[in-house]
Formats: structure tokens, sequence, C-alpha cells
């Protein structure tokens, strides 16, 4: 098999772009291609080119990847990538794909297009080239029909969703004429580098995803329009109540575009003549009038909703279509009584049990729609997929849905569903007649930390099969190999000799027990280890300090309480630093404030690659004091050049600028870029694989032979003049009106920490406990201020900063 190391994309719209973006994330080289314009615009005219210009004719794909730079959410990790990408057109550049090892083909939706671009490519590539296609929902085996033995062989159909950066799910799409390395291949480089959730779907009309995810849609407009449901109460069920995004029904309709769902609908209805639902679909009238309107959602700027602005000047409010009139109107608050009730209800499976219990409307609506997403489900097996958990993980990963249907309906009871299918007359799907029969009550059974799902081939479960490099923690623990606990974190046994700490209090943020554990763990690790992980597997590694917490020591006045908390952080991170054995951080997602100190405090980092690192403090009116600010300053000042005529403030000024404005990364590449993350740490592009990653370098590090090293006395602080220009610089922020008075306060004491207590009137060397004590004397003395405390009481009920 080649290995992947270039790619070439050919369409740069909204996917073909987007993919590249993704494989320059991933370090891969690419070409992108997409058509020559047929004229010049006026203002190619205006530059005097014409169309034999390169830049004319590179027009389109030059355009993808520059919208591509602009989009938001961000599609690139840091837009210095974008050099990864090579842009050209189909008549001068397809000769490119000849060195490209996986060629991606994401051009309009239409089999005619498609296959004729495929088709000149059957000269140009390389023999052994993957060439894969991105459609959403044209046959792959189809448009492959008639080409040479060794396309077909490395032919598939890879479905990415959008955008790629973010969206989990990658479907792959064998043929009966693929080789089995070409999707091994494909599969492998999709999880390992570009940090997606493979599904194998079977090449049936818009694979798993779409297929369900277009039937549950179809299937809440019968039931909404049947049964007299407003769009707002619509939203109101289909979202989180149900573990579904907040944008639920209508909302996302409008970000994905109406037109969209109705180009996959048509598809549906005229691939699926013998779906048992093909009734569904078929667009509503009220979508076909929408679309006579142009009420395609965002990008026609109304569609279900739309933001009007009442008169100039005011601010603008959300408004909702009214289906029977197609005018606009202010938007209802909806009331639904049993969701309300039930919001708390913190697990989606048992949320969902309890509303299908429900007597009122909002009841009515999940035993309706449930009960036919789970028939319809079943019904797909093994049609579209082998297992269940390929369709639920699709689900999960393609559409945000916090469960996919079969694990749901373990949760809500596979046999209550079934009964009320008997009262209806409902013929029950092979699927689940072969598990009742054979006396099983789930779909998933878990044992020993492993989970099985019922197969339909066997009649048996079977265990999914584990994935390699993949970790499970919950997993572990169920084998018995926690190690010690308490209600804050946990230690585990991975393996090998190496222990993990994990973080499980809310949101994980940091309190006393944490503390403990950090201690805990050392321990373990000197006596028992060779080396320790700290990471988790929550939906973030860490928030930071337990904000409630410390608010509630300074209401009491509890001074020496405030002291000692921080001193002990800043000794449990002392101790990470200089333990005698590696210590690898695993931060992944939010790793705010505390977090991100733990990770500078040890030995090596392993980042996922979408991991939001920052030191936030200055947003509640603290600065770092678990020893971030000592970290950020250290480092600056060891990267100092030997040249005398090196202006050292110009190291310190960034690090009083990046926690000053209380930077975050947007991306783990953004971390070193910011100084989060150094030289030697490293980054995994899938989630699912951060525990064993950083497993794997704190053992390549034990066996390389690890030398940890000893506190640190030279660190160099630049005194009175540096406090002196951190202080211009606050007042003319000041002046500028950029930062408020109160800002200028707490940038005060982070100059003074930085230039060394404001007191030395020259350069010095300093210890870090030095600079510890420094850090932990301004941080208390700014607990003590009013405005801190609003600013935390103000994160704590908004959850973002108050600017005081
Ligand atoms: P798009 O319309 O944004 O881009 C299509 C590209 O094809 C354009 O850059 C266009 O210049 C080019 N093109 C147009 N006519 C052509 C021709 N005759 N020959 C060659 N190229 C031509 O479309 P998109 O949304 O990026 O979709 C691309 C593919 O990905 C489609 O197959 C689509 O079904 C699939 N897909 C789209 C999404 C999505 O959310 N947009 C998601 C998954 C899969």
């Amino acid at each position: 098999m080649r290995e992947i190391r270039k790619v070439a994309v050919l369409g740069a719209g909204t996917m073909g772009a987007r993919i590249a973006a993704h494989m320059a994330n991933a370090a891969i080289p690419s070409v992108l291609l997409d058509i020559v314009p047929k004229e010049t615009t006026p203002e190619e005219q205006a530059r005097g080119l014409t169309t034999a210009d390169p830049r004319v004719r590179n027009r389109f794909a030059q355009a993808g990847l520059d919208g591509t730079l602009k989009s938001r959410p961000a599609a690139f990790f840091v837009n210095e990538s974008a050099r990864l990408v090579t842009v050209g057109n189909f008549d001068d550049h397809l000769g490119l794909v000849k060195d490209c090892d996986w060629i991606i083909e994401a051009v309009t939706e239409d089999r005619a297009i498609k296959q004729a671009l495929l088709k000149r490519l059957e000269g140009l590539r390389a023999p052994g080239a993957i060439v894969s296609s991105n459609t959403s929902g044209i046959a792959i085996g189809g448009i492959a029909a008639g080409f040479s033995e060794d396309f077909r062989r490395h032919w598939l159909g890879t479905h990415f969703f959008n955008p790629p950066r973010y969206m989990k799910l990658l479907e792959v799409i064998p043929t009966g004429d693929t080789l089995p390395e070409v999707t091994q291949a494909v599969s492998n480089f999709g999880e390992v580098l570009l940090g997606k959730g493979i599904v194998l779907a079977k090449d049936t009309p818009n694979f798993i995803a779409n297929r369900i995810g277009t039937f549950v849609t179809l299937d809440v407009f019968r039931i909404m329009q049947r049964d007299g449901y407003s769009i707002e109460e619509i939203d109101a069920l289909t979202g989180p109540a149900m573990g579904l995004p907040k944008s639920a029904t209508f909302r996302t309709l409008d970000l994905v575009g109406l037109d969209v769902l109705a180009h996959v609908v048509e598809n549906l209805r005229q691939s699926l003549p013998s779906d048992e639902r093909r009734e569904l679909f078929e667009a509503p009238p009220f979508v076909t009038a929408m679309l006579e309107r142009k009420l395609l959602g965002d990008k026609t700027g109304q569609g279900f909703y739309k933001k009007v602005k009442a008169a100039p000047g005011t601010e603008s409010e959300i408004q909702t279509l009214d289906l029977a009139t197609f005018e606009y109107r202010p938007r209802q608050k909806p009331r639904l009584d049993s969701l309300d009730m039930l919001r708390n209800v913190e697990d989606a499976g048992q949320r969902v049990a309890q509303l299908m219990e429900a007597p009122d409307r909002a009841g009515d609506f999940y035993r309706h729609t449930l009960s036919d997403t789970f028939h319809y489900a079943a019904n797909r097996i093994p049609e579209i997929a082998d297992d269940v958990g390929a369709v639920d993980d699709a689900m999960k990963w393609g559409f945000n849905w916090e469960r996919g249907p079969f694990e749901l309906w373990d949760s809500v009871g596979v046999e209550k569903i079934v009964r009320s299918w008997e009262k209806e007359q409902r013929p029950v799907p092979v699927l689940v007649d072969r598990l009742l029969t054979s006396g099983q009550k789930t779909f998933y059974r878990r044992e020993q930390g492993t989970t099985n799902y019922f197969d339909l081939g066997t009649a048996a479960y079977r265990s999914r099969a584990e994935r390699p490099g993949v970790i499970l923690l919950d997993s572990l623990k169920a084998q018995g190999r926690e190690v010690r606990k308490n209600p804050g974190a946990s230690l585990i046994d991975l393996g090998d000799g190496v222990l993990c700490l994990e973080f499980h209090s809310k949101m994980n943020s940091i309190g006393a027990d944490t503390v403990a554990m950090i201690h805990a763990g050392l321990k373990a690790l000197n006596e028992n280890f060779d080396a320790m992980v700290i990471g988790n597997q929550a939906s973030n590694f860490c928030v930071g300090a337990n904000l409630m917490l410390l608010l509630v020591a300074i209401q009491e006045g509890e001074w020496d309480d405030v002291h000692l908390a921080v001193r002990q952080f800043q000794g449990a991170n002392m101790a990470l630093k200089y333990a005698p054995k590696p210590v690898v951080a695993a931060p992944f997602g939010l790793t705010l404030g505390g977090g991100t100190e733990i990770c500078l405090h040890s030995a090596r980092v392993r980042a996922a690659a979408e991991t939001y690192m920052g030191l936030v403090e200055f947003g509640v009116g603290l600065i770092p004091a678990g020893g971030g600010t000592k970290e950020m300053l250290l480092r600056a000042m060891d990267m100092l050049p030997t040249d005398p005529e090196a202006d050292p403030f110009t190291y310190l000024k960034d690090v009083f600028e990046t926690i000053g404005l209380a930077e975050v990364s947007s991306s783990a590449q953004e971390a070193y870029k910011l100084g989060y993350l150094g030289a030697r740490d490293s980054i995994t592009m899938n989630r699912d694989r951060l525990i064993a990653d950083a497993k794997q370098v704190a053992l390549d590090m034990v066996k390389l032979g690890y030398r940890p090293g000893s506190p640190r006395e030279d660190i160099l602080v630049l005194g009175q003049p540096a406090f002196a220009k951190m202080k211009l610089g606050l007042h003319l922020m000041r002046r500028g009106e950029y930062i408020s008075d109160y800002d200028v306060e707490v940038g005060t004491e982070l100059a003074r920490v930085l230039s060394g207590g404001g007191e030395f009137t020259s350069a010095q060397r300093v210890s870090e406990q030095y600079l510890l004590d420094l850090e932990r004397e301004s941080f208390v003395r700014l607990c003590g201020q009013r405005k801190t405390v609003e600013r935390m009481q103000f994160m704590l009920k908004k959850g973002k900063p108050l600017r005081n």
C-alpha cells in the first residue's frame, strides 16, 4: 500500500477547500483544484488580466482557499498552514495528481460531472493511488462502473461532514471492488492523522447518518403538521432535552440550507422506491413553498427564523416563520411543562425515558417520534450497516446526538416500545425480533469494562472491536484498575508501569480533592510506577480553580485558607515539575487557568489538537498564582538570545500581554504560539487516542532515561525599569479606553510579579520560590478587592468575564 503523504482535492467549494485545510492541519500537503472560469470579472479586467492569466484560471480554487482562511469557526488550526495547500485548476494542473497518494473528489453533486472528471484521472493518477468521492448521496460503485480495474480497486467513498475540522464523523464506503487494504489505509489515516471517528457504511442511498437524520427530520415535519406543534415547540422538543444540539430541528435547517435538505430528500425518494416509509420521502408543501420564496435559511437571510431590526439603532430580534401565511411573527416561548420539569435530569437516556412517560404534549411527541425512529433504524440493519454501533456512532459523530437511537432505546426499554407496536399492529423489525426471541433485552451489554452489542447475524453479543490505540478509562475502572479515588479525582493503573491521574469533579475544576490526589499520585508514582499521565475523558480537561469555593472563603474572610490553598496548589505543581519520574499531561478541550498551570509544570504535554488553553485568571480580576506567571516568565527568559544587543523586555512584554489579555488558544497548534506549549510537547489529532498516546510518550521517556531537573535559582527578572514600562503600557491602554481602571490595577499586580516584585532597581536573578511567593501575595491581595469579587460572581453566574 502506498503511504498517504500528499493528497489532491478536486473541487474547492464548501467541502473541498475545508478538507484541504484539514489536511494542512494534519501537516499533509495538498493540491486543491477547481474549474477554470469561462470569463474574466470586471475587476479582473480592470487589472488588465485575461483568461490566460493563472490568477484568473485559478480563481475558483484560490477563492475557495481564501474563503476557508476567513471561515468561522476557523478551518485551519493556524492560518500559516495554508502554505501547504497549492491551488490550481483542472485544465492546467490535473497532472499534479501523479504525485498524490489520495485523490478526493468533492465537486458538484452530479453524477455525470463527477464521472467525467474522474475519467480524466485514469491516465494521470499513479497506479495504486487511492481515489475517493465525498458525495453525500450518489452510489459509489455506480460512479466508477466501467473504470479500469486498478482504479476500481482503489476507489471508495469518504464522506466528510461539514465542517470537516470539527465534525468527527467520516463515513468510509467501500464498494464490492475496493481492496480491503485500501479501506483499511483510509480508515487508519482518517482516524489517526485527521482525528476522525470512522464508520464503515454500505453503499446505500445517503449512507448512514444522512439516511437516518433525514428520516427523523421528515417524520418530525409530519408529526408537527398532524398534531399542530409550533416551530418553537419542535425546537424545544428536539434540542438538548432529547440529547440533540441546541440548534435542534429548524435552526439546524437554517444553517444547512433548506435547498440541501430538499436535494437529499429528492435523492432518497428516487433511490428508495421500496423503502417501507417511502411516503415520507417527499418534501411537504410548506417546504416547497419556502423554496419558491427563497426562504432557504442563513444563506438567503431568512428561513424558519429571521433576524429583524424593528427600527434602526434598536437591537435585532429573531422572528419565526408562520407556516400558514409565510410571514414572520414574534417568537413565542413554548410551554411544555414536562420539558421544564425534567430539564435537570443529567443522563440523556434517563431523561428521554422519563419524557416518554410524560402525560402531556411533550410526552405525545416523544412517544410518536422516537417510536418511529427506533423502528426505522432497526429496519436498516443490515441494510445500511451491519451493527447498531455503526448507526449510533454515525448519529453521535455526524449530528452531535448525545446518544444514538439504539442507545436511547436501551434506556427507554426495548420491550416497552415493542409492546406499544403490538397495539398498532406494526411489524417487529427482524433485529428486534431476534433480540427478544433470544431472551435478551438490550442492544448493548457491558461486561467487565467492555461494551458488547447484539449482532443480528449470530443472534449473540459480540464485543465491538477494541480500537487499537484507544484506552477507555471507564473500562479500566470497571476492570478494577482504579487504585485510589476521592470525589474530585482518581488514580488508575494504565498498565506497563504507567499511572493515570484522572480528574472527575464538576467541569473538572480544581479543588482540595484534586490537589490531594496530585500528591497521592506522585507518592504512588514514586513507590510503584515508572511514569504518570494526567488526563481524563470528560468534556473538558480542566476549567481551572473552583471559583465557588474560593469565593466562599473570600466572603467569609478566611484569608489563611486562601493563602494555604494557593500555596498547596503551587506546591503540587512544583512537585509535578520536579517529580523523579516522568509526568505527561494530556489536555484537550477547555484547559484553563489551573489546568494550563498543571500542563506548564508537567515534564511533557501531549495535547489533543482541539485544545483551548489559556491563563484566564485576569478575566476574574486575578493573576495566575499556581506557578503559571512564574513558569511563563521563566520560559520567556530562557529563550533570550545570547546577543547582548537583544532587548529582553520584548520577551517579557509577550508574557505580560498573553496573561493580561487572558489569551486562549483556538487549537493546540496555536498554544505553541502563545507559549503555553513548548518545543518538546506534541499533539494527538484524535482525542480518543490521547491517553494511549500520552502513555506512549511517558514510556518513551522512561526508556530513554528520564532525568528530572532541580528547582531554579537563576531566573532573570528585569526589575523597576521593566515594571515602569509595563505600567506605562497599561496607562496608554487606559487612555485609549481599551481597558478599565480596574484592569490597570490587576495589570499592575501582574507587572509587579513579572518584574520581580517592583523593588529591584536593575535586572536580577531570583528563584522559582521567590516568584511563587510574589504570585501568591498578589493573588490574595486581589482577592480582597470588591471588583475582583464582582468579576468572580459574574463569571459563576453568566459564564463570561465582567469588564468592571
Ligand atoms: P460546492 O457547490 O460548494 O462546491 C462544488 C465545487 O465544484 C465548486 O467549487 C465548483 O466550482 C465545482 N464545480 C462546479 N461545476 C463543476 C464541473 N462541471 N466540474 C468540476 N467541478 C465543478 O459543493 P460542496 O458543498 O463543497 O459539495 C461537494 C461535494 O461534497 C458534493 O458531492 C456534496 O454532495 C458533498 N458533501 C457536501 C456537504 C456539505 O455540507 N456541503 C457535506 C458532505 C458532502
